[in-house]
């Protein structure tokens, strides 16, 4: 353990000093990072790749540069530029805590304060405080409890196994560059200890490696197996009118709150059919259905096809502009087979 305690970082930090991935919210060499780019990266990095968050980060900053600028944006437009990215609340709780950073005239220094922003859990905190202000925090991600699962060959499986490898990651953590020393476990896990087929040869870590040293790194994490996610059905409704569709924005609080949406009726143990759709015009069901995996729940959603007469409630949205309103990615493709099936 204390070979471990003593070697693991500075090998670590010498490794990143030479292998650190070019990621566009880095600060290079040199340079003082900018607290609003690493919290705007670390938001979107939650549950989504970096290949996804590169292109989405860069258009995401040159459309708001700074924090004062994504306060001053209104909330459905933040809403519509997340489109794609998942978990909804967090845009909305973004823009919120871009408002109180605004206000109080830049943002705060310390996990701590930090963490009174809303929205900002314990992971963001953490790797804003230590990325940004190079403060001496704990950032476990899931590439982090990948690599010191590993390092320890910890045999408890996920999600049990969480507060031992945050203890044996605070031992891990250096006293200085602790924000360097948390993107260096980070690309580490992205690059060489990967979560199959881990490159240890590559490893600068590798001989304080307990899961290299079983013969059989890739077994680590151990995970319990998951649970099976229950199944709901709904049906999403295209309502045609004059070049234009109609969609509903759905409430504020709740799944995809916010957002706009095709008109669906409720989300159920069976299929629904055509309750509750918009207008009483003549439905059509399409034979295909989309699926998609919410965290909690699957939804399988029938598609509906009608034409309306342009007075139903909702915004009557063009269609060929329709990339433009930053439906939820289950939308956009029940749109896509709507429009191709209709
Ligand atoms: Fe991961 Fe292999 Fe390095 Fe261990 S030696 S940390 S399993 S890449």
């Amino acid at each position: 353990m204390d070979a471990k305690r003593s070697s693991v970082a500075p090998a670590l930090l010498d490794w990143y000093d030479r292998h650190r991935r070019d990621l566009p919210w880095r600060a290079k060499p040199g340079e003082m990072p900018d607290p609003y780019r690493v919290w705007v990266s670390e938001v979107m990095l939650q549950q989504t790749t970096v290949a996804t968050v590169r292109p989405r980060f860069t258009a995401w900053v040159a459309r708001w540069p700074d924090v004062g600028a994504l306060a001053a944006a209104q909330e459905a437009e933040v809403m519509a530029a997340w489109a794609g990215l998942g978990y909804y609340a967090r845009a909305r709780n973004m823009h919120a805590a871009a408002k109180a950073v605004a206000a109080a005239g830049g943002f705060p220094r310390t996990e701590a304060e930090l963490r009174m922003l809303p929205g900002l859990g314990a992971y963001t905190a953490a790797a804003v405080a230590a990325i940004a202000f190079d403060e001496r925090t704990v950032v476990v991600d899931a590439n982090v409890e990948r690599v010191v699962s590993r390092l320890h060959a910890v045999a408890t499986p996920l999600p049990r196994s969480r507060p031992a490898i945050r203890i044996a990651a605070d031992m891990l953590t250096p006293d200085m560059r602790a924000g360097d020393f948390a993107q260096a476990v980070m690309d580490l896990g992205a690059t060489v200890c990967t979560p199959k087929r881990p490159r240890c040869l590559l490893c600068p870590v590798r001989g304080w490696c307990d899961a290299y040293a079983t013969g059989e790194p890739g077994r680590y994490p151990v995970k319990q197996p998951r649970a099976e996610r229950p199944r709901r059905h709904g049906t999403a409704f295209w309502l045609e009118h004059g070049g234009r569709v109609l969609l509903h924005r759905r409430p504020p609080r709740g799944l995809l709150g916010g957002m706009l949406a095709l008109p669906t009726g409720p989300w159920a143990q069976e299929p629904p059919g055509f309750a509750n759709a918009p207008g009483a015009t003549g439905w059509r069901m399409l034979p295909n259905t989309v699926e998609h995996g919410f965290t909690h729940f699957r939804l399988r959603l029938a598609l509906a096809v009608g034409s309306g007469a342009g007075h139903e409630e909702g915004e009557w949205w063009p269609i060929a502009a329709l990339d433009g309103a930053g439906l939820p990615t289950v939308f956009r493709r029940a749109a896509e087979a709507l429009r191709s099936g209709r």
